[in-house]
Parts: structure tokens; C-alpha cells; sequence
């Protein structure tokens, strides 16, 4: 097989059992590669509504794209798809790195994990041998401890994917790491993983890659490669990473602090990507597997009581949880408390949503300083947010039993309408760092993800108009550049449509996803020369885009069949219904019917029934998802054409 290895390696740690299934030539066709072709397996394994996260009948599946381990640029990344801890839902989480290269040199496409280890155990695969390791020595091991280890017992080349002492402990927040400090850390996958008692995955392979034209595959390679060089997108994230853009998010009054109570900091410039480098805390810029942009960072502290303290990272999205969230705006506070969840395993999105979320709550009375256990919470309170979070780490006391268990759960337990300010939507994933309120095609999109409101399934950066590149793609998308605008509501449905298909087709073949919705090298039409390209089977922009569709729709039936319905297509209540707090914004909300108004013209576009949500009989056949239709007839969740 061109570009695919052609094998699905199963590991069930009940049955202590391994074996190997051919890839489908089928579903190359119709899902493509990693986050669709997990689709499928997560449907065909777990359609089942009884089975919940924690269910034994759950897998956790880990996949590469399509082109990983070949020299496209960027396309080192991988996919980890199962049932969520956090919503109960569909989870789909991505990481970079060198995983996911490494798993293709040993011959897999997927890893399927099935059952539940009797004690703690890791992965063993080293090309055709594969073996389940009984390890309890591994168990309690951070993230850097338990690289180290896998790496001395398997060797310096091996590669490795594993959870902290917050996947152990079932946090819902917890992260899966790899390759030290990239992470899949949305959704909690790494719970999954607890509870199964697996803690790592360790991969060696030496086995090559083949595409079926290289000639035409290096000359569409060697094109995305010079496209993402010229982008100023691309060139952005290689200078100062992520959080280079956290001056610019500043001036539009759209970064959000204090629990989304403020959108605009006075003095921005100590949690900006420009003062990590510009200060010396940036040691090196990192790049996962054949990547040219290079926006990853590894950071440290050279002097002072912090001295020694170095991860990789800060990203966006840790810098504005972490640092402006909590009222820490101090490039060290971030780099000290960045550094505690990579080693804990912790998403920095999560941890700093819900720290926030107690903050207030604690700030309002509504928490007391029993359920605390004596920390006395507040904003700007460096030495209080860094024990809080690593209570919810651990699982410590009843703080941090109560964040571990994030916030749909926590806020059920305090009571008290702790909802309103908690940044989570009714799908109860916390939310990312974007402000919606003056964002309206992220607004769409955050509702409509089926993972809950992030903006890790469909990034709608391009509404920005922030570079030449992303107003050519805004234009493409609805004719005109006037669109280009977040701020308005129109045409906001086709945009997330058409990034809805562009990001899930940009991951199944592996690229990152920054290639094709941040800077813009990587596109349908050349990611559809490169696959035709790399695997001999024939494919062009609009079968490609329709794959994509294919996949969400899938996404969107398995939530389905778990009973959500268009009433968790929502935003956190607080962004629905208070006001921004300054800027050109200031009062905005993405308040209920403007949201309806949007959420009506994209089901249709769906062709998706506007009362529950869900996709008809004839959008599924369309799709051809006729089995699909066929089971959700069963439970009565197909709506009247
Ligand atoms: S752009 Fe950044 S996150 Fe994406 S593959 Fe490259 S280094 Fe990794």
C-alpha cells in the first residue's frame, strides 16, 4: 500500500491479546486517513450509547495522517479519538511531535486499545514485535520522568506518548503528552487512558514509506513548502510562536481575564511571545516531525528563585489561561505554572479556565475556605493559583477533587448558579481563549464542535482579514472580501462550513493544522494533487472537501446517538448574556437569538433538521452513511424530511 502502512495493530489489555487487521482500501476513499478513519472505528466499536468513557467497551484510538513519515511539510501530526471524559461525547484530540512519524516507521496505521489492564502496564512496539508491559514502577511517574524512563529501558530513539500523575488520577482535564511537551489536551483523553491503567506507548520503527508517484508528490510537496515560507502567517508563528499574537488580541479588547470579566490588560507585554524571546527565556525553536514553520517553543529560567524552571512552550492559549485569565500577567508566573501541568500532564486550557472559575467563585462566597482547603483564592495571586492547580493534578483535598472534576461537574456540585460565570458551554468543555463575543464565526463554530466549544475542530481565524492569504480564502468561501470581518454575523454558517471540511481533511492527511487555517500553504486543492499523488487513488478538491463532510457528519451522529440534541450547540452562559467589557464591543454578547439566527442557515446548509439538529436519512445515504441511518433509526433519532 502507497503512503498508508495498510495495518490497524488492536491491543486489548483485558485479554491481554494483540493482533492486526488490514486498513480497509475502502475507507481510504471515503474517511482518508487519522481523524476520519478513527471516526469510523469510534462508530463501529462504541456506537453503543451505554458505553460511557470509563466502559471497558471503550477504545482509545491513535492515529497518524495519511502522509506522516513522508517529506510533506507539517505532517508529522496524529489523532486520538474516543468517548470523552468531560462531555460524555465524541472526543477528538490532535498533537504533534514524533510520535505519530515514528508509529508509521514501525508499520501501523492505527492502534486500536480495547479493555482495561488488571494493573498498571505500558506498550511496547518495536517494528513487528509489540507487548504489553505489567509496570507498576512506571505508575506515578511525571511526564519527563516517565520519557526518561521508557527511553533508557527501549532506547534513545524510541518515541514515546504517555499520561501524568492527572491522567492517573482521572482528571477530566488531564492531557496525553508526547515527545515531552506536545500535547492531545482537550477533552481529558488522558483519563481514558487512567482508567484503562495504560500509561504510555512507546514506538521504534525503521520500516519506509511509499508513495506512488514521487515525482509528483515531491514537486506538490516542494509547492506547500514554498507557499508556507512566503505566507507572513507561517512567518509569524516561526518568530515569536502562538503567543505572538497576544499584543494584537490586546488591542481589540478580546483577551479575555479575570473570567472573561475583562478583555484588555494596560501592560500586555510580559505575556507575549515577543517577551519570551525578547527577554532570553526562549532557549530554541522547535519543530514537529518535516515541519518549516517552527512554532513550537522550549523555554527556560536562567536566574533567580525560579532558575532551572524550562518546558516547552508557552503557547497562546497557556499565556491567556494561565497568565492574563487569573490576573498573572508575568512572563515567569506563566513559565512556572506552564511547567507544572506539561509535567503533571495537564491541559493548560482547563487548568486555567477552571482555576478562574474558582477564583470567582471563591471571590463571590460561594466557595469557602473549607472548600478550598484554606487557600485563600484571588486574582494576581501567583503562590494560591500554583497550589490550586496542582491539587486538581493530584486530585488533593476538596479543591482538588472539585476541579479534577471540571467544570459541568463542579458547578452541578456547588450549585449556587455557579453556571452563569462558569466559560464552558452545554456540551461542559471549558473554553479556549478566543472572544467570541467579538469573533462571530468562532462563535458559530465553538457551538457547533462536537467536542465542545474550542477552537480545535474548525478554526475560522481567516474572518480576521489579518493577512492577504486570509481574506483570498474569505473571499473564496463567500465571494466577497467584505466578509472579512468577525464582527459580522452574515455569511459567518458558509465559513464555518467550508473550515469545518478544510480542517478535518488537513488532519486526516496529517498536516498541522496551522498550514491550512492560520497561515494558508497547505490547501484542498494541493493537499488533493498531494494525496492522489501519494497513494494512486484518484482525488480532487471537491471529493476531497466531501470526505471532510463525510466525517463530520459521522462526528456529529455519534453525539447523536448519545442524545444531544441543537440545545448543545450553545456558548458559556456569561458570553450569551453579559456584555463585553470595553473596547469597539463594549456591551457585545453572542446573545441567544443572534447565535439561532446563525446556528439555522448552517444546519440547513448541513442539511441538518432545525428543531434537534440532527442530520436526515437522505444527508447520511448522500454521504454514504446509509449504516449509520440504519442504526439511529433504531432509537427514533432520525427527524421527518
Ligand atoms: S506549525 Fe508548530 S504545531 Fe504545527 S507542526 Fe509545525 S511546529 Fe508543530
Amino acid at each position: 500500500m502507497y503512503a498508508h502502512q495498510g495495518s490497524i495493530l488492536h491491543v486489548d489489555l483485558t485479554e491481554d491479546k494483540i493482533w492486526k487487521e488490514p486498513l480497509p482500501e475502502e475507507w481510504r476513499k471515503l474517511y482518508v486517513g487519522s481523524r476520519g478513519i478513527n471516526a469510523r472505528l469510534l462508530w463501529d466499536y462504541c456506537k453503543d450509547p451505554d458505553i460511557t468513557w470509563d466502559d471497558p467497551r471503550n477504545v482509545i484510538i491513535y492515529a497518524p495522517g495519511a502522509v506522516t513519515g513522508t517529506t510533506a511539510p507539517a505532517s508529522g501530526r496524529t489523532s486520538v479519538t474516543t468517548v470523552g471524559c468531560t462531555t460524555g461525547l465524541y472526543l477528538k484530540s490532535n498533537m504533534g511531535g514524533h510520535w505519530g512519524a515514528e508509529l508509521k516507521f514501525a508499520g501501523y496505521d492505527h492502534i486500536v486499545v480495547h479493555g482495561e489492564a488488571e494493573r498498571p502496564s505500558y506498550i511496547e512496539i518495536n517494528d513487528d514485535h509489540v507487548d504489553i508491559h505489567e509496570d507498576t514502577d512506571l505508575w506515578g511517574k511525571d511526564v519527563l520522568e516517565t520519557d526518561t524512563y521508557l527511553k533508557k529501558k527501549h532506547g534513545y530513539d524510541s518515541k514515546g506518548l504517555y499520561i501524568g500523575p492527572a491522567g492517573e488520577k482521572l482528571v477530566r482535564g488531564a492531557s496525553i503528552m508526547g515527545s515531552c511537551y506536545h500535547a492531545a489536551g482537550r477533552g481529558g483523553g488522558a483519563a481514558v487512558m487512567g482508567v484503562k491503567n495504560l500509561k504510555a506507548i512507546s514506538v521504534k520503527g525503521t520500516k519506509p514509506i511509499r508513495v506512488k508517484d514521487p515525482k509528483r508528490f515531491a514537486e506538490v510537496a516542494k509547492e506547500m513548502r514554498e507557499l508556507l515560507i512566503e505566507d507572513s502567517g507561517a512567518q509569524g508563528l516561526h518568530e515569536h510562536g502562538t503567543a505572538g499574537s497576544m499584543a494584537g488580541v490586546n488591542e481589540l479588547h478580546a483577551l479575555p481575564g479575570k473570567n472573561w470579566q475583562t478583555g484588555h490588560t494596560e501592560n500586555v507585554y510580559p505575556i507575549t511571545g515577543q517577551a519570551v524571546t525578547e527577554q532570553g527565556y526562549l532557549k530554541r525553536r522547535v519543530a514537529c516531525f518535516g515541519c518549516t514553520i517552527g512554532c513550537h517553543r522550549y523555554s527556560e529560567i536562567d536566574e533567580g528563585p525560579h532558575a532551572g524552571i524550562a518546558s516547552g512552550g508557552p503557547e497562546y492559549e497557556t499565556l491567556g489561561a494561565l497568565g492574563n485569565g487569573p490576573g498573572l500577567v508575568d512572563t515567569e508566573a506563566v513559565l512556572i505554572l506552564n511547567e507544572i501541568c506539561n509535567r503533571l500532564g495537564l491541559d493548560t486550557i482547563t487548568a486555567g479556565t477552571v482555576v478562574q472559575w474558582a477564583i470567582e467563585s471563591y471571590e463571590r462566597g460561594v466557595l469557602t475556605k473549607e472548600d478550598t482547603d484554606g487557600l485563600e483564592l484571588g486574582w494576581g495571586k501567583l503562590e494560591e493559583t500554583k497550589e490550586a492547580i496542582i491539587k486538581m493534578a493530584e486530585r488533593d483535598g476538596s479543591l482538588g477533587n472539585l476541579m479534577g472534576d471540571g467544570l459541568k461537574i463542579a458547578t452541578e456540585q456547588v450549585g449556587q448558579e455557579s453556571y452563569k460565570w462558569a466559560i464552558m458551554n452545554s456540551k461542559g468543555l471549558e473554553q479556549s481563549n478566543v472572544e467570541t463575543r467579538s469573533a462571530k464565526a468562532y462563535a458559530l463554530a465553538f457551538a457547533v464542535n462536537p467536542r465542545g466549544n474550542d477552537h480545535l475542530m474548525t478554526e475560522t481565524f481567516a474572518e480576521f482579514g489579518a493577512s492577504p492569504e486570509a481574506v483570498e480564502v474569505i473571499e473564496k468561501i463567500t465571494g466577497d472580501k467584505k466578509y472579512a470581518t468577525p464582527h459580522s454575523t452574515e455569511k459567518r454558517a458558509e465559513i464555518v462550513r467550508w473550515h469545518e471540511d478544510c480542517y478535518e481533511i488537513t488532519e486526516a492527511l496529517g498536516f498541522c493544522v496551522f498550514t491550512s487555517t492560520a497561515a494558508f500553504g497547505v490547501n484542498p486543492d494541493n493537499m488533493a494533487r498531494l494525496y492522489e499523488a501519494a497513494t494512486g487513488i484518484e482525488m480532487d478538491e471537491e471529493t476531497l472537501m466531501r470526505t471532510g463532510r463525510r466525517v463530520v457528519t459521522l462526528e456529529k451522529a455519534f453525539n447523536v446517538t448519545r442524545g444531544a440534541t441543537r440545545k448543545h450547540d450553545d456558548l458559556p452562559y456569561r458570553l450569551m448574556h453579559e456584555g463585553a467589557a470595553s473596547g469597539p464591543l463594549k456591551g457585545e454578547t453572542n446573545n441567544p437569538e443572534e447565535l439561532a439566527k446563525m446556528l439555522d442557515r448552517y444546519y440547513t446548509l448541513h442539511e441538518w433538521d432545525l428543531k434537534t439538529s440532527w442530520p436526515y436519512r437522505s444527508t447520511y445515504e448522500k454521504l454514504q452513511l446509509d449504516d449509520v441511518a440504519d442504526y439511529l433509526e433504531r432509537f427514533g433519532r432520525l427527524p421527518e424530511e
